[in-house]
């Protein structure tokens, strides 16, 4: 939906028009996954596909919320009577984000706010951290906080590990906030330090397919905590605050040094993975973009076999994306089903879609969702 009809809406909800609309993208991660809470590195690239928010401002410390993709009436809220991990219902979202600026110190007296998303959800897309981030940066404008994007991706973590109990790394909403227009991020997620990288595929005759698998498995519930859980041991038996402190060189020998098998593979997919990151970052700024396909796909490698976190359909997406001419290809974000991205060359894109929708036809699977990855803009003022 467009800025014009999520306008029209408000206007038509709430009877009186918006103080204005923002956008906030979701993104997709290129490289660098479970890497982010172990304080290392990730490379996200903000998508086309955004949500929508028209907001206005209140004085009497009423918050009204409304999804134009929800079926449901306006949730109305007290900002005084927010409190953390008791809402599951969407709301929580946008509300976490009043509720955590206002914990910072931000006289946030109430809002109206209106939104209708793009960005599918529950594919590993980050719709929540976009539904965070437009609501932040809205607000940051309308009572004119003055908080960098940074610090406006960090307050929305904290709105989603705090208020709505979800314990995600920062980086969906640093992309979300933060990314440029035909530029990958690169997020040092020790100190946030970040540097856009340019990542016009287009240019080059390549193109990066998102593949939505449509699935969600219910085995990945408890498997974030348990990999968290995993790195921290091997970080502790390893004497390191965090895994990003163990250098590739010297891998092998810390490997050696972790008895158990469980641990030691949690090790190696972190420290490797962090290693793509900057191998990717590396083939980038030599131009040299389709080198980087084979490092996605080691990346899935190390996701399945030494993490395992993937599950049939994203490997079938990756097999059959390789067995029919991509470049490279890895399942991205938590696991357990959501999304794949295959680099391709632009003019394969059609037959490698093709050959992935066949392979989950003949599979009895749901067909998949394919779509282009084009490198968007971050979180932005419509009108
Ligand atoms: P992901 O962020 O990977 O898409 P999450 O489970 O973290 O998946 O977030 C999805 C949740 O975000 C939805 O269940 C819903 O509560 C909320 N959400 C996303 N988009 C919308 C929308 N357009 N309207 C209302 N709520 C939404
Ligand atoms: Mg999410």
């Amino acid at each position: 939906m467009g800025a014009q009809q999520v306008r029209e809406g408000f206007t038509e909800l709430y009877g009186t028009a918006p103080e204005g609309v923002w956008a906030a993208p979701g993104r997709v991660n290129v490289i660098g996954e479970y890497t982010d809470f172990n304080e290392g590195f990730v490379m996200p690239l903000a998508l086309p596909h955004t949500a929508v928010a028209a907001v206005s401002r209140r004085t009497d410390c009423v918050l009204r919320l409304h999804s134009a993709d929800i079926d449901g009436p306006i949730v109305e809220l007290h900002v005084d009577e927010l409190r953390p991990l008791t809402d599951t219902s969407w709301a929580a979202y946008p509300a976490g984000v009043v509720w955590v600026l206002r914990q910072a110190g931000h006289a946030i007296t109430g809002a109206d706010l209106h939104l209708s998303s793009t960005v599918p959800t529950g594919a590993g897309l980050s719709s929540s951290a976009a539904l965070e981030v437009v609501t932040a940066l809205a607000l940051n404008d309308l009572y004119d906080l003055g908080l960098t994007r940074p610090e406006l991706a960090r307050l929305a973590q904290r709105a989603e590990n705090d208020f709505v109990g979800v314990p995600c790394g920062v980086m969906d909403q640093t992309a979300s906030a933060c990314c440029i227009e035909g530029h990958a991020l690169h997020l040092d997620c020790r100190d946030l330090s970040i540097r856009q990288i340019p990542f016009d595929l287009a240019s080059q005759g390549l193109a990066l397919l998102v593949v939505d698998t449509r699935v969600k498995h219910a085995l990945g519930d408890g498997a974030y905590a348990e990999r968290r859980e995993g790195c921290e041991k091997g970080a502790r038996q390893l004497g390191v605050s965090h895994l990003r402190d163990v250098p590739y060189d010297d891998l092998d020998r810390a490997l050696g040094r972790l008895s158990d098998e469980r641990v030691r593979r949690y090790v190696r997919h972190v420290v490797s993975d962090d290693h793509r990151v900057e191998q990717v970052v590396g083939l980038l700024d030599a131009g040299e973009v389709r080198a980087i396909g084979p490092v996605l796909t080691q990346g899935h490698v190390s996701l399945r076999d030494d993490l395992r976190i993937s599950c049939p359909e994203l490997d079938l997406v990756v097999d059959t994306a390789n067995a029919s001419g991509a470049l490279g290809a890895r399942m991205t974000g938590g696991g357990f089903g959501g999304s794949a991205v295959v680099l391709v060359e632009a003019s394969g894109a059609d037959t490698i879609t093709k050959a992935i929708d066949e392979a989950f036809a003949a599979a009895g699977y749901t067909a998949p969702r394919v779509f282009p990855a084009v490198p968007s803009a971050g979180a932005r003022r419509l009108s």
